[in-house]
This record gives structure tokens, C-alpha cells and sequence, in this order.
């Protein structure tokens, strides 16, 4: 559906922003294009509705190499959301969104009907249509702007970090929605985000950048945990969430306090309840071991996964065999394998 064909991007300076991407992107899909903050990941998506234009190589949308398609009638096809909503100040929520099917003729009345729908079809209360931009909050703004990406219906999506600004609670609701919305419309998304924990929890394919444009690894969140192409991955994937890079740890089993120092760093920036031992599994969520009470964490992991003396941490599988085993070990707290 998108198609990435060796393409690189160098900038007038010389910087080379994508560098030989080849990446293909299938039809009904989101995929993820994650990596730290300068991988080229924004350079790579404008390049698909021509807002940036290829040094060398071919972006083809549907087949159709994009260069071939003057920008306007590209972007119709091409919905495009980014961190800042960008609505239009002196307009109602309800007009910012009836602003793009108006400007492709329909009539005022049907516009407005057509902008409710959307507004509603992205969780906004039907209230809200008469506020302006900035009596919304900001996850109440890029509901808007979502709506009003969708308001032509087009079949590609391009959204650049576009829960970024929005704190993480929020973030995490705006994350549901989009898989919510996304069972219903069936669009092709090309999600971008420097936030491995959102890359895994939205993208059903995820592709790593790093620096220099370079494309590591395109794979299923899975795949991506449990065997990350090289060095660089993993320690992208383990950075914020450290016990994932426990699949890297030989042997079965570790004590709490053989556990790596670079390891229980990574550990730091996970939200974990202060007094709680936690549960550390690999990559195939099977239990390695415990690390020891933390007081770095400022919230407790959601109820339903704080358990009697530790805290799992998983994709979300309950596994309760293994579990079991674990708080059943001898100390309560060892080694569990
Ligand atoms: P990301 O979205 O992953 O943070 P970008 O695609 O925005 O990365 O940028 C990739 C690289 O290209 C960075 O080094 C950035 O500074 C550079 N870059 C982006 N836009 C331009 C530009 N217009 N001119 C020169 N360099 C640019
Ligand atoms: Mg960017």
C-alpha cells in the first residue's frame, strides 16, 4: 500500500535524514516508525504526501509512485495529524472539522452533520462542537484533530507523534480510541513516535530507525521484544523497559542482587510501586527473577497487575502458572526460573 523504495533523504546541508529505506507498509494496517529523536522518522513519513521530496528512490502510494501525483490531489487521499492539533483558532470545533468536506462542495447542513458524526466517532462529546480550540484540553484538541483528518475519508493516515503533548493518562485513553477507531475504519496508518511503549501497544508492525536514517528492524511488537536485530535495538526497547533486556541474560534464573547495575537502571524509569519486589520476565514473558523495592517510581502499576509481594510486569497475558510458581518459591522473593 506504502511502499518505501530505496529511498534517501539528504538535506541541503547535508544531512542525511533517511538513509536507503526500503519498507513496505500493507493496506489496513498501522504500522510504527519509532526511534530516538532526530532518526528521520518525521523526513520518511512527509516524504510519502510530498511535503518533503526524496533525494533518490521511489514512495509509492497504492502502486503509484507519489512523484507522479501533484501534491494537492495527493493529500486528499492522505490524512495527516501531528503533535499540535493546529486548529483553526477563531473556529468552533464543530466548523474546524465541516471545514474539509465544505471545501470539497458539500453543502453547509450536510458538512456540519457529516463533522458531528466525526466528532462523536472520536469520543467527543456532542457538546463540545460549539467550543473554540482553546476552551478544549489537549487531548480534547487532537481528538478534533483526528476527526478532521478522517473528515475527507481518506484511506492512509499519517499521524507524527500525535499523542506526544499529551499527558500520559490522556495518552493512554487517545491510544485505546485510535485501536478502537481503527477496528472500525480499517484505514492504512503510519503511526511515528520516539515512545517504544506506544510503538508496541498500537503498531501490529513496528519499524526501529536510528540515527542517520537507518531503518534496524521492521517487525511485529513481538518480535521486536524477544529477538531484537542487534545491540542497538535492544537497548531501545530495554531503555524503557528494562526487563525486557533480562532476555539477554544467560542462565536461567538471577538473584535479586546479581541483577546487573545497567539493568536495575533501566529498571529506574518503570512506574513501580515503591515498596513492591517486582516480578521480572523476558522477552517470552516467562519469569526470571525479582528486583528488589524501589522508591524511584511516582505511580503504582495498574491495580489489577499489583500482586501479593511483586509487581508484574507483562503484556498484559495473566500467567498464572508461572506466577504461582514464582510467589510459591521458597523465599517468597528468589530466584524463580
Ligand atoms: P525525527 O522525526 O525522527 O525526530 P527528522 O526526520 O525530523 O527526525 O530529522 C532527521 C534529521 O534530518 C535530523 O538530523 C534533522 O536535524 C534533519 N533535518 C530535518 N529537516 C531538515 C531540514 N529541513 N534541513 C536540514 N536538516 C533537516
Ligand atoms: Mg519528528
Amino acid at each position: 500500500m506504502i511502499e518505501f523504495r530505496a529511498v534517501t533523504k539528504r538535506f541541503d546541508d547535508g544531512t542525511v535524514a533517511v538513509d536507503h529505506l526500503d519498507l513496505s507498509v500493507a493496506a489496513g494496517t498501522i504500522t510504527v516508525f519509532v526511534g530516538p529523536s532526530g532518526c528521520g522518522k518525521t523526513t520518511s513519513l512527509r516524504m510519502v504526501n510530498r511535503m518533503v521530496e526524496p533525494t533518490s528512490g521511489t514512495v509509492l502510494v497504492d502502486g503509484v509512485d507519489v512523484r507522479g501525483v501533484d501534491p494537492a490531489t495527493l493529500r486528499r487521499g492522505i490524512g495527516y495529524v501531528i503533535q499540535q492539533a493546529g486548529l483553526f483558532p477563531h473556529r468552533t470545533v464543530l466548523d474546524n472539522v465541516a471545514t474539509v468536506p465544505l471545501l470539497s462542495g458539500w453543502t453547509r447542513r450536510k458538512a456540519r452533520a457529516r463533522a458531528a458524526e466525526l466528532l462523536e466517532l472520536v469520543g467527543l462529546p456532542r457538546e463540545l462542537g460549539s467550543r473554540y480550540p482553546v476552551q478544549l484540553s489537549g487531548g480534547q484538541q487532537q481528538r478534533v484533530g483526528v476527526a478532521r483528518a478522517l473528515a475527507a475519508d481518506p484511506p492512509v493516515l499519517l499521524m507524527d507523534e500525535p499523542f506526544s503533548a499529551v499527558d500520559p493518562v490522556v495518552r493512554e485513553g487517545l491510544q485505546d480510541e485510535l485501536l478502537r477507531l481503527q477496528a472500525e475504519l480499517d484505514k492504512t496508518i503510519v503511526f511515528v513516535t520516539h515512545d517504544i511503549d506506544e510503538a508496541v501497544k498500537i503498531g501490529e508492525r513496528v519499524a526501529v530507525f536510528r540515527q542517520g536514517g537507518r531503518l534496524v528492524q521492521y517487525a511485529e511488537p513481538d518480535e521486536l521484544l524477544s529477538r531484537p536485530a542487534d545491540e542497538f535495538v535492544s537497548s531501545f526497547v530495554g531503555r524503557d523497559r528494562g526487563y525486557r533486556r533480562l532476555s539477554f541474560v544467560e542462565g536461567t534464573g538471577i538473584e535479586p542482587r546479581e541483577v546487573p547495575t545497567a539493568r536495575e537502571e533501566a529498571v529506574a524509569g518503570e512506574r513501580v510501586a515503591p515498596d513492591a519486589w517486582t516480578l521480572v520476565l523476558d522477552g517470552e514473558d516467562r519469569p526470571r527473577g525479582w528486583l528488589p523495592p524501589r522508591s524511584t517510581g511516582d505511580s503504582a502499576p495498574p491495580a489489577e497487575r499489583v500482586l501479593p509481594g511483586g509487581s508484574l510486569y507483562t503484556r498484559g497475558t495473566p500467567l498464572r502458572g508461572a506466577l504461582d510458581a514464582a510467589l510459591s518459591s521458597p523465599s517468597g522473593l528468589g530466584v524463580v526460573v
